[in-house]
């Protein structure tokens, strides 16, 4: 099925043109799940593109989110973060967060302020910056030197840089030490594109974004969203239809919900991000399938666009 977006980390074609040199690179965010790269991907780039939730693994794909200014052009990559994989569907998440750690120009490693990752440092084979991100959770920060230390042993980290993303502290410092170690290189992309990925990634993003903020338990885990019709029918409205795969009838009731109620919340809430995101009043269908054990079955997570 053609989902319309690749996974691939450069552009094949790359688009000339741009006869400006200037500061211009990749940028891969790597850390474990749950420390905030997705968020300090949205703040980075002032725009929310991809989806933040509590729960860990939300992040599924690698994505790719432009920030261009005048004197530079970051490409910026989000990764699913590195864990141990249980399933197919992890391992490809977790293959890819690795594969493009060696295809960055430099790498932004995002840990929390508690304990050190030496595994994922030990990992890195391109210049770093570290972000020591969610610091407001400190009472007391000189305890961060000794780990800033620890940090410092570890020749491809270049600078560390503590943040609070979610209040948008340390933001725009990170931003200018990436900056300073970008090579000088044509721009990669077009100035006003956002990312590599269409407006079909990122409905389907919104619809599981809400499905982890409205299901509990590990429902969420077992679905993915597959965007069946994108089009515009009457003056300006688009109508969308979306099909959630779930791995079992007892998690499809859970989807749907006692008389339809969980799912016509969940309609709800999708449609007005999806208005927001595309500017456009939508018509929204959402459908519920079963797909026995997807996850563990690596046709259909290839199917599904992961890889
Ligand atoms: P990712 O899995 O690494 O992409 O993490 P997310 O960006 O999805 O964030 C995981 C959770 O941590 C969300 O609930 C965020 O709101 C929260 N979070 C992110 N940055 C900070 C921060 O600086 N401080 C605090 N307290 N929470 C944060
Ligand atoms: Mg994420």
């Amino acid at each position: 099925m053609d989902l319309g977006f690749s996974l691939n980390p450069r552009p094949s074609v790359f688009i000339r043109g741009f006869k400006n040199i200037m500061k211009s690179g990749f940028v891969t965010i790597v850390g474990r799940p749950n420390v905030g790269k997705s968020t300090i991907l949205n703040k980075l780039l002032g725009t929310k593109l991809v989806a933040v939730t509590p729960k860990p693994q939300t992040t599924r794909h690698k994505v790719l989110g432009i920030l261009t200014e005048k004197d530079y052009q970051i490409v910026f990559t989000d990764t699913p973060g590195i864990f141990k994989p249980k399933y197919e569907l992890q391992k490809v998440m977790v293959k890819h967060a690795i594969s493009t750690l060696e295809d960055t120009d430099l790498t932004l490693v995002v840990v929390e302020p508690f304990r050190m990752e030496t595994d994922i440092v030990e990992k890195l084979s391109r210049p770093a910056i570290l972000a020591i991100n969610k610091t407001d959770l400190l009472k007391d920060k000189p305890k961060l030197l000794p780990l800033m230390d620890e940090y410092k042993n570890f020749k491809l980290i270049q600078e560390i840089v503590l943040t609070s993303a979610l209040h948008n502290e340390g933001i725009d410092e990170l931003k200018q030490e990436l900056v300073k170690l970008l090579p000088d290189e044509e721009l990669y992309y077009p100035s006003d594109y956002l990312s590599d990925k269409n407006e079909r990634f990122f409905v389907a993003e919104i619809i599981r974004e809400k499905i982890f903020l409205l299901y509990g338990q590990e429902v969420p885990y077992a679905t993915t969203v597959v965007i069946e019709e994108f089009k515009e029918r009457e003056q300006g409205k688009y109508f969308i239809r979306a099909v959630i795969y779930v791995e079992r009838r007892s998690e499809k009731m859970i989807i749907i919900g006692k008389s339809g109620n969980a799912i016509k919340e969940l309609g709800k809430t999708a449609r007005k991000d999806i208005e927001l995101r595309i500017g456009h009043p939508i018509y929204l269908e959402l459908w519920v399938k079963v797909r026995k054990g997807w996850r563990r079955n690596l046709r259909d997570v290839k199917e599904f666009g992961y890889g």
